[in-house]
């Protein structure tokens, strides 16, 4: 089956899209960029600053991670190892995530660009135009040895993030009994892997990117605090064990004296709230709490050291890190700017050069968009201010307020409407436009993006966007109360889960994922007829709800309206081909309907299917079909099939050639049928 994505392209951008003229042998990978080129004028003119011809670079980013964690954005000693290397950096004191969401955040740190400009605006949905510039492709270009060790599934080679990296080490999503999951790995991993690849007997420089993940929910730190002890204690937890992961890199870094020879930026892709004001985590909101980040940079000596003042953002990250290498970057082509040289200017500034007009810097977020028709925040930080684009325009003195107590949008015109015009300019800068849609995924991963209920919300462009009248500031709660309801119910409260989930469909009837939500509670309270009539409300709202058309499927199954349930299960497996438990219950819907043909083939994929689970439940299943299925339905009711060659054929394509043991039995039980 051919799903279409149409829906996943990527709505246009209200700035005019500017493709620039490429050239060159490398043009096609390096829009608007010198890829690799050096800039022999910037290169003498920051001798002193750059010692080292050809260095190391050394890029750590830390998921998740808020500023006030490391000194001097807080009072230090949660992350002992981090606070160390700050001090021996230059700091940028005011920094901003482009996004707090991490595939848009990460990608901007690689392109220097802010998401309107390379595309990609949530996680999952995009993948990054193939023409993007990036840090990696500039450096293997120009000869240095590219690597990167990513922590979580969300970063996965498929993002398109691995450009230029010759080597990416990466998580791709992890296979659960009904769709792909995310998956990650812990700090002792990325650690122990940057080690091993440290140790790489190679002559050229290095770039290398360390990803690492622990601080990002959910928090289990080895030997931390119970899940029920406060959440910043949990959350520290993480933060520690990450800084005693990162000290033994620093530690074999300094042990081999390739220390002096390496440039370290470190960066976050956004903080989290820990509810310090609205939001829990991240994603949904732009506030303060989420989107400060701490990012530094350490030439090789550590000598070099102050803190910049101006504004900053993970944009910043790339030209910083080419610069460091000593390789030019059309400064005009790039959102981001150098570290190194905003420092230096900022001194000369200091010294009376005359103060420089500070930047605006962008920030987003469209997950409320595409997961609940909340209104995109879209949105400057400049001179003090915070402006944002919501249902109405907002604004934010965050001199007076950092923790953005009130909107004044209202009290300060003038200052909106200065901030609106830098808004704007800042869109109209003549930077390359990347197209980042993703237009053929996986079915697996389209699977599992139905299964999240992204792909309903996919549909709508910018003018449907602006109509949303839905404030996420406002509609947060509801978050929250999703979240009560399914804690409630999995201690056991069904009452209350149910309550505030039917409250919940009540006031927000268009979302269906309340109502898949309500029908699961009630399921697993046994409630069964509730559930179902929950679960065809859902699906009347969005009839490609793959949980609803299971489980309503299901339930129909065991009443005896097999007409009906086949008809659910067929639409769940057409939606979702690797869901396991839709082809069981298919299955034994064509069983009692004595349609072994199609048994033969649910058959298969059920054996295909728990073969690539690759744990113990997948080995019963596929077991289980081998011993007793996939022998009696070909050998007792389709023996006299007249066309039982064909079937097998068939049946032998959905086993597909993978070299998995039980494929392998499959197809040899299949070649022995009669
Ligand atoms: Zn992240």
């Amino acid at each position: 089956m051919v799903l279409t994505i149409r829906l996943l392209r990527r709505p246009r951008g209200r700035a005019p899209t500017l493709r620039l003229a490429v050239a060159g042998a490398l043009g096609a990978a390096m829009i608007g960029w010198a890829g690799g080129r050096i800039d022999d004028a910037a290169a003498a003119g920051r001798a002193a600053d750059r010692p080292e011809a050809r260095p190391n670079l050394l890029l750590v980013s830390l998921d998740t991670f808020r500023a006030d964690r490391i000194a001097p954005w807080g009072p230090g000693g949660v992350a002992p190892t981090l606070d160390a290397l700050a001090e021996e950096s230059v700091v940028a004191a005011r920094a901003y995530a482009p996004a707090p969401l991490t595939f848009p955040s990460h990608t901007s740190m690689l392109t220097g660009l802010y998401p309107f400009a390379h595309g990609v605006r949530d996680n999952d949905l995009y993948r990054l135009d193939a023409r993007a510039p990036s840090v990696a492709k500039a450096l293997q270009a120009a000869g240095w040895r590219t690597e990167a060790i990513v922590a979580a599934s969300v970063l996965r080679s498929g993002t398109g993030l691995d450009q230029g990296f010759e080597r990416y080490a990466d998580v791709p999503f992890k296979r659960a009994r009904n769709l792909v999951v995310e998956s990650e790995r812990p700090a002792e991993q990325v650690t122990d892997e940057a080690l091993a690849r440290l140790a790489v007997d190679d002559a050229r420089p290095w770039f290398l990117w360390l990803h690492y993940f622990d601080a990002h929910a959910p928090f289990r730190a080895p030997g931390g605090p119970p899940p029920t002890a406060p959440l910043t204690e949990q959350y520290d937890a993480e933060v520690r064990h990450l800084d005693a992961q990162f000290a033994r890199v620093m530690a074999a870094l300094r042990a081999s004296g390739a220390l002096e020879r390496t440039w370290i930026v470190v960066c976050a892709d956004h903080g989290e709230g820990l509810g310090l004001q609205q939001e829990t985590a991240h994603a949904y909101l732009c506030e303060e709490s989420t989107l400060r980040i701490p990012l530094f940079v350490r030439r090789p000596d550590g000598g070099l050291r102050g803190a910049i003042e101006s504004l900053t953002s993970a944009v910043d990250v790339a030209p910083t890190l080419l610069a460091a290498a000593g390789l030019g970057v059309d400064a005009a082509s790039i959102h981001g700017r150098d570290l190194v040289e905003t420092l230096a200017a900022q001194q000369g500034d200091d010294a009376g050069a005359g103060a420089t007009a500070e930047r605006a810097i962008w920030f987003e977020t469209w997950a409320g968009w595409h997961q609940f028709k909340w209104a995109r925040l879209e949105g400057v930080v400049a001179g003090g201010f915070k402006y944002v684009t919501n249902v109405a325009e907002e604004l934010f003195d965050l001199a007076e307020e950092p923790l953005e107590r009130a909107n004044r949008a209202s009290e300060r015109p003038e200052v909106v409407r200065a901030l609106r015009q830098r808004f704007e300019a800042l869109q109209a800068e003549p930077v390359a436009r990347l197209d980042s849609a993703a237009d053929s995924l996986p079915p697996e991963e389209v699977a599992r993006l139905r299964e999240l209920g992204y792909l309903a919300r996919m549909v709508g462009d910018d003018a449907a966007a602006a109509d949303s009248d839905l404030d996420p500031r406002v509609h947060y709660a509801s978050c929250l109360e999703l979240q009560f309801a399914l804690e409630a119910s999995q201690a056991g409260n069904v009452d209350a889960a149910v309550k505030t989930l039917e409250s919940l469909v009540g006031r927000y009837p268009k979302n269906p994922l309340f109502g898949e939500f309500l029908g699961k509670v009630l399921l697993k309270a046994g409630r069964k007829e509730a559930a179902a009539q929950a679960f065809a409300a859902a699906l009347a709202v969005d009839p490609d709800l793959v949980s609803s058309a299971f489980y309503l499927g299901s339930l129909m199954r065991e009443a005896g309206r097999i007409g009906e349930a086949r008809i659910h299960l067929e639409k769940a497996v057409a939606l979702s081909p690797v869901h396991l438990e839709a082809w069981l219950q298919l299955r034994a819907v064509h069983e009692r309907e004595r349609r072994y043909d199609l048994v033969l083939f649910d058959t298969c994929e059920v054996i295909r299917l728990a073969a690539e689970l690759r744990d113990a439940d997948g080995d019963a299943l596929a077991d289980d079909s081998l011993r007793t299925w996939l022998p009696n339905v070909l050998a007792k009711k389709l023996a006299g099939a007249p066309n039982l060659a064909e079937l097998k054929q068939e049946a032998g394509r959905r086993l597909g050639s993978g070299d998995l043991p039980a494929l392998a039995r499959a197809r040899a039980l299949l070649d022995a049928a009669r």
